[in-house]
């Protein structure tokens, strides 16, 4: 196994939303250093029989643990195995990379994500809120209620932090709440955000449509934070 690969206990799995689990991972006498947002890579099976797929853990860095929240698709190789794993198993991660996490910790953020989308999210949330000086929007669209990931996590930070103010909108169920597409009620933070980063991830279409807003609403690219390969993905 290379430097940067490692051996994780599975110390808690926990049954989210009907289609997400929760799963602490451990790394015993390592301590985790990475920037909040970055993804680690699971993995399973050798050679030509591996699967490897990246995961964003949803904690911040400096223990020997990671949080992720992985989704189950049906026939799915990788989340199915998860799916499977009890407590005391053990699977292989490498060490943490990626291109989104907190560009300034000074101006106002806007999170935006849908689906598990949330993960990066939530982990450069909990950094701003930790180290940032600004106001933190949050926005989350899920299908229905009972899809919403870390939904108690958010309402707890919502309600401690008065510099934070988190939006879901659902995009199949009829509530009290707002409805449709996340990005449909980001004209509602863009009228007052002046020197705003904005970060999104979800599905590539909302990736895309919503940077095609900021960018008509004037916010220089040089502000929207997204992992970078949702345009070719749209495009496939
Ligand atoms: C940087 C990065 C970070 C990620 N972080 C997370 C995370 O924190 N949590 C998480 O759950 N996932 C995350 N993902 C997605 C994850 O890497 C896998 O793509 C996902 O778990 C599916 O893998 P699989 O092996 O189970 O499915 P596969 O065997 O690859 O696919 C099986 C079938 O599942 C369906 N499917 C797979 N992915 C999707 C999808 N996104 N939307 C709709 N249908 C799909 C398709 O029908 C596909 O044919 C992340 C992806 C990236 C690129």
């Amino acid at each position: 196994m290379s430097h940067s690969s490692f051996r994780a206990i599975l110390t808690s799995i926990h049954q989210m939303t009907p289609r997400v689990k929760q799963y602490v991972l451990q790394v015993d006498g390592h301590t985790f250093d990475y920037k909040p947002g970055q993804h680690t890579v699971l993995s399973y099976g050798r050679g030509s029989d591996m699967v490897a797929r990246p995961y964003t853990p949803v904690t911040l860095p400096g223990t020997d643990k990671l949080v992720l929240g992985i989704k189950e698709y049906e026939g799915g190789a990788m989340s199915g195995w998860m799916d499977q794993r009890t407590p005391g198993d053990t699977v292989s991660l490498r060490a943490l990379t990626g291109n989104l996490f907190l560009r300034n910790l000074d101006d106002d953020v806007v999170f935006l994500s849908t689906g598990t989308g949330i993960t990066p999210m939530l982990a450069m949330l909990r950094h701003y809120l930790q180290d940032g000086t600004g106001q933190a929007t949050f926005l989350y669209g899920e299908r229905t209620q009972q899809d919403l990931m870390f939904r108690e996590t958010l309402d707890q930070l919502d309600a401690s932090h008065e510099a934070l103010t988190v939006a879901y909108a659902l995009s199949h169920e009829d509530w009290a709440g707002r409805t449709g597409h996340i990005q449909l009620h980001l004209d509602d933070v863009l009228e007052h955000t002046v020197d705003t980063d904005f970060y999104v991830c979800g599905v590539p279409q909302m990736v895309v449509d919503t940077q095609a807003v900021l960018a008509e609403r004037g916010v220089p690219d040089e502000r929207i934070h997204t992992e970078g390969w949702e345009e070719n993905a749209v495009n496939e």
